[in-house]
């Protein structure tokens, strides 16, 4: 499991990133969150999304597939403005094929709001950002209902 270089979108400081483990990536620098985008396949999903301790979009996508090269950027933006509360997980379908079997994805992009494994929220098809942003609020937000709850 290696670890990415991102760039805060606060300072400028380039940190290393490791692609999974506990908490949420902060600046060594000026300690603001720092957006958590990884890519998984068959054999690291369950260390990179399901043990993640922030929700995880998943963008479940293919090589040949022209939304999907549309809605990544998109997705990317959502995982810096909601840095520290999701991490952006990428999975090519192509060379996963147990996980497009798992959540038994039928056309690309499939993305999903996971929690710990279980599925928030899941949408079929590109979408522009502001649609996205509203889908993956609304996933966040009845999370956080539920867990409001007694
Ligand atoms: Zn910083």
């Amino acid at each position: 499991m290696g670890s990415e270089k991102v760039k805060c979108p606060n300072c400028g400081k380039v940190n290393k990133v490791a692609v999974a483990g506990e908490g949420r990536p902060r600046c060594g620098n000026c300690h603001e969150p720092l957006p958590w985008i990884a890519s998984a396949g068959d054999d690291d999903f369950a260390e990179v999304a399901e043990k993640s301790s922030v929700p995880v979009l998943v963008d479940l996508w293919a090589t040949w597939c022209g939304p999907c090269r549309m809605v990544s950027p998109a997705l990317e933006q959502l995982a810096r403005e909601r840095a520290g509360r999701i991490k952006l997980v990428k999975i090519d379908v192509d060379a996963a094929p147990r996980m497009a079997e798992r959540f038994t994805v039928r056309a690309v992009p499939t993305l999903l709001v996971i929690d710990r494994g279980e599925i928030l929220a899941r949408q079929a098809g590109a979408a522009p950002v502001p649609q996205l942003r509203t889908w993956l609020d609304q996933a966040l937000s009845e999370k956080a209902g539920k867990e409001a709850k007694p």
